[in-house]
């Protein structure tokens, strides 16, 4: 299948966070991953992560209601929860401490034990080709956007900021983009394919984007 770089959209958004430190070889930092526009009030959606070592698998964290019941309950109830079906409300109060499998490796976690930061300590090229495992997982439909900071406590800040209920990655990426000492690169994925067309090797270009 041919794709046309210049109507894509992207799906998914894979946040790679760094931190500048001279005269190593490994990179230390974190993923986050990105739903574009998730359900509940189209905001944003982070992803949450295996807790297993090395395990790439992804969950989605919203709860949606099968079609026909939106359908019953009609569209603008859809976060009106006391609208909801009985058996529906008490589902969703379970959802977090419920249990679920991991699609990659099939470990059993409980929903809310589930991190949404993967982190690591890695050489850029590893780091690279992480990347471009989550890029495939994802089927292909992932911008890129790269943080470099000098400092370690951004990953704390970063997670405050995550963690408000409806907060939107544009938001975040301006936030980010106006504090100082931060390099951030955003990398959509029209650049992507079009830099990888003639079959240069995707985890390569990551590494190269780290090493810039
Ligand atoms: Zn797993």
């Amino acid at each position: 299948m041919i794709i046309d770089p210049t109507v894509i959209v992207a799906d998914y958004i894979i946040q790679v966070s760094t931190v500048f430190r001279p005269k190593t070889a490994n990179i230390l930092g974190s993923f986050h991953v990105w739903k574009k526009g998730g359900w509940f009030g189209n905001a944003d959606e982070l992803m949450k992560f295996c807790p297993a070592m090395g395990c790439k698998g992804l969950f989605s964290d919203s709860f949606e209601l099968p079609d026909e019941v939106v359908d019953k309950i009609g569209k603008d109830n859809i976060d009106n929860i006391p609208a909801w079906p009985k058996k529906y409300q008490v589902m969703y109060e379970n959802w977090f401490v419920s249990p679920v499998m991991c699609p990659e490796c099939g470990q059993i976690e409980i929903r809310e034990n589930l991190p949404d930061t993967y982190g690591f300590n890695m050489e850029a090229l590893q780091i690279g080709e992480r990347m471009a495992e989550f890029f495939s997982l994802l089927g292909g439909t992932t911008d890129v956007y790269m943080v470099r900071t000098k400092e370690k406590s951004l990953f704390h800040k970063a997670k405050d900021m995550l963690h408000g209920s409806d907060y939107r990655f544009s938001e975040y990426k301006k936030t980010l983009e106006q504090a100082r000492e931060r390099d951030c690169v955003f990398y959509p994925l029209k650049s992507i394919i079009n830099d990888t067309t003639n079959g240069s090797d995707l985890a390569r270009r990551f590494k190269a984007l780290l090493e810039a």
